[in-house]
């Protein structure tokens, strides 16, 4: 298949768009995608959330609808929780929620009242929106209590998430992140949280997929909740799943429907089983470790290259940058790695002294460019391009950022993407 890909119907009643649509598919095919909540999905995951299913309104839960014509629709939702139940090994599965923020939304309205104590990690530490910062809902409608990681270190100090914990005695404890680059210790967590009475919640977003893959621990049976999007290194649409124990289920199914949301996106829910179908296959272990193998090999020829990273490097699937030693704001690297062809987010780091619009870090991760094949032998061309696009950020030298996107277009196009090609 060639780019643009054949839209007809599209490019007949709106050409306007379709022309939108066919540009973003050469820019996912001719860049290096590096932000580490991105995937490319299958063709068959795509096909799926753009099916008829889409037509169709599904109030409730299978067998329990308050629509009918459910013959199919049932069937499918069954489908995605089946699967989502086998492949992490749960008692319980709602996957309706619209994405990961409802999710985690929904998980509020089932154990907690509003001006209730929760506590999850701070959003400039590497937490989350949705993990109770101000200026989220979580953060306004809740009584939101922080923990960080050492300044030494990097990592989490779990005696003064105890302390804080036992302090405050939240009702909810998130554990998770969005810029957490080490292994997430969830026995640790559950045990604070038992001590506290707190109900724990692993948010496993952007690890799902190496959770499934088994390149990183699972969250069961130490969190009470496990929430997380479909869409990261699970490598399914744009969703989001929550899992228990049974003991959790009502409360959990009563919080997304009608708690929180209408009618059940079905053509996401049908794309769901057909990722769940995916990370179920051998190929997709392999695929989870060599995420993981790749995010160390670049980490160590970035080391290697006088980057500094947060907590010293990885052990999953991203990578946080300190620029302050290479003297480059975080967000013009990102700008200028941009116009190179690889694409980026600025990103706070811990104890940053910079603002967040315009913060020291820049943040990425291996799941896309693994997608497509690249393996650890190209780690190092990788971390060359970032090498020379800091510094020509730095410089200001547009000649050099158009020269590596003119290499990076050329190694793109020997790995094609799923999704993008045949
Ligand atoms: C991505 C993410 C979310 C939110 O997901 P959206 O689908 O963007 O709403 C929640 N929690 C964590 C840890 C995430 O990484």
């Amino acid at each position: 298949m060639t780019l643009p890909l054949p839209h007809p119907a599209l490019a007949a009643t709106d050409p306007e768009l379709a022309a939108l649509v066919g540009a973003e598919e050469q820019l996912q095919a001719d860049t290096l995608r590096l932000i580490p909540s991105e995937n490319y999905v299958s063709r068959a995951v795509l096909e799926a959330s753009g099916t008829v299913l889409q037509n169709k309104y599904s109030e409730g839960y299978p067998g329990r609808r308050y629509y009918e014509g459910q013959q199919n629709i049932d069937k499918v939702e069954r489908l995605a929780i089946d699967r989502a139940k086998a492949l992490f090994d749960v008692e319980h599965a709602n996957v309706q929620p619209y994405s990961g923020s409802p999710a985690n939304l929904a998980v509020y309205l089932a154990f907690a009242d509003p001006g209730d104590t929760v506590m999850g990690m701070a959003l400039p530490m590497g937490g989350h929106l949705t993990h109770g910062w101000g200026v989220s809902a979580t953060g306004r409608w809740f009584r939101g209590v922080q923990y960080g990681v050492r300044h030494d270190t990097g990592l989490i100090d779990f005696d003064e998430v105890r302390e804080l914990a036992l302090k405050e005695r939240p009702k909810i404890i998130f554990c998770g992140g969005t810029a957490l680059p080490r292994t997430i210790d969830f026995a640790a967590f559950a045990e604070i949280a038992r001590e506290s009475g707190a109900v724990l919640v692993a948010d496993v977003a952007h690890i799902a997929g190496l959770i499934a893959g088994g390149a990183h621990p699972s969250p069961v049976p130490h969190a009470d909740v496990i929430s997380t999007t479909t869409h990261k290194t699970l490598r399914g649409p744009r969703g989001a799943m929550l899992m228990s124990r049974e003991e959790h289920a009502k409360a959990l199914d009563k919080a997304v429907f009608p708690g929180l949301q209408g009618g059940p996106h079905n053509q996401t829910t049908a794309a769901i089983a057909v990722a769940l179908h995916e990370a179920a296959q051998p190929s997709f272990r392999d695929y989870a470790h060599a995420v993981v193998a790749n995010a160390r090999a670049l980490a160590d020829e970035l080391l290697a290259r006088g980057f500094d990273l947060v907590s010293g490097g990885t052990d999953n699937h991203l990578i946080l940058m300190d620029l302050t030693p290479k003297d480059v704001p975080g967000k013009v690297a990102a700008k200028a790695l941009d116009r190179a062809g690889i694409v980026v987010n600025y990103n706070t780091v811990p104890y940053d002294p910079r603002k967040p619009f315009d913060p020291s870090g820049v943040r990425i991760g291996t799941p896309s460019l693994t997608s497509r094949g690249l393996g650890t032998q190209h780690m190092a061309a990788v971390a060359e391009w970032i090498d020379r696009g800091v510094s020509a950020a730095g410089a200001g030298d547009e000649d050099a950022l158009a020269a590596i996107r003119a290499e990076v277009a050329e190694l793109m196009a020997a790995f094609p993407a799923p999704g993008l090609s045949a």
